[in-house]
């Protein structure tokens, strides 16, 4: 009995490679693996979407929430560093979500024991004089899109100071597929315009370093397979605060899909990126915030950062 799409799954043959017993089937790859060779697996897909998003070299910090995805893509990285000719720092943010913050803290601080060559750097969000669910109590928009904007923020302005020349994050195929997904049935233009890509370069004049998502046709079963299998520290049990029925009941719809065709949520994604490709690039109307200088697209030119920043009465 194996693994399989967050199944166990009765059909594992031998192994591709060394032809011993399998203990995973990957039904895109219409593969078996045994633990050593999906690993491998594994750790060249990260470095084949690296390479093919025309990433070259350079300097990176990694965001390390602590969750399956960003443990799995911080060790892979680690692993392929010399490669790639990689320079690795992780940036661990914490949250003030209770318990899941805690566990996720202990989780990175556990990874940071195994990779003692790697820098890791923490930020409490108390610094800024709030926490998540101080600030979704505040002001009425979803968790999520509130979490993702302020982290996103905190990544930006830390890798800009610091001199890093892309941030990389655990996005898997899973999220992305689904986020293109809704956007297309919900006829989001915008989002489908803006959505994710492998590779986002950066823009120094406004100080916005770029970001690569190297997990980005890696899914989240591979990714818990991939920390189990490294016996990597993860925190195995969900955000309270994370988002609500609908996107998941579109996440839901890949497990149909994929019975009919396990190529179809790469392959959909890939379309998606080809098309997208195709058609010139939107251009953001993206602007200085005139309290921290980082990039923002609010029309009165103050970020959503500062503006909280206001709001709980630190600036
Ligand atoms: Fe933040 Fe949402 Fe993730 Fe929770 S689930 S950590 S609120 S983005
Ligand atoms: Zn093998
Ligand atoms: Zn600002």
């Amino acid at each position: 009995m194996h693994y399989v799409h967050g199944e166990w799954n009765l059909l594992t043959k031998s192994c591709v490679v060394c032809k011993r017993e399998g203990i995973v089937y990957i039904p895109y790859a219409r593969a078996s693996f045994c633990r050593e060779h999906f690993i491998e697996f594994y750790n060249r897909k990260i470095l084949r979407t690296l390479r093919n998003s025309g990433f070259k070299s350079g300097k990176i910090l990694v965001g390390v929430s602590g969750g399956k995805d960003s443990v799995s893509l911080l060790y892979a990285l680690s692993v392929i560093r010399k490669e790639m000719n990689l320079e690795i720092e992780a940036l661990h943010i914490n949250l003030g979500i209770g318990r899941y913050s805690l566990e996720s803290h202990n989780a990175v601080k556990k990874l940071e024991k195994i990779l003692p060559d790697i820098r890791f750097h923490y930020f409490d969000l108390r610094e800024l004089g709030f926490t998540i669910p101080e600030v979704v109590k505040a002001i009425k928009r979803p968790a999520c899109s509130v979490c993702g904007a302020v982290k996103r923020w905190i990544l930006n302005k830390f890798a800009y100071e610091k001199g890093f020349e892309f941030i990389a994050t655990g996005h898997n195929i899973d999220d992305i597929s689904t986020f293109y997904l809704k956007a297309l049935l919900t006829q989001r233009i915008e989002d489908i315009m803006r959505g994710p890509e492998p590779l986002t370069p950066g823009s120094p004049d406004l100080r916005l370093v770029g970001r690569i998502r190297p997990q980005f046709y890696l899914s989240e079963m591979e990714n818990t397979l991939y920390a189990t299998l490294q016996n990597l520290p993860f925190v195995d049990f969900p955000c309270p605060l994370a988002r609500g029925a609908t996107l998941f009941k579109y996440k839901n719809l890949w497990k149909e899909i994929l019975s009919t065709n396990p190529v179809a949520q790469i392959n959909f994604v890939k379309s998606i990126i080809a098309i997208k490709k195709r058609i010139p690039k939107e251009t953001q109307k993206l602007k200085s915030c005139e309290i921290c200088g980082y990039p923002t697209t609010a029309p009165d030119g103050v970020c959503f950062v500062c503006r909280l920043r206001k709001k709980f009465g630190v600036l």
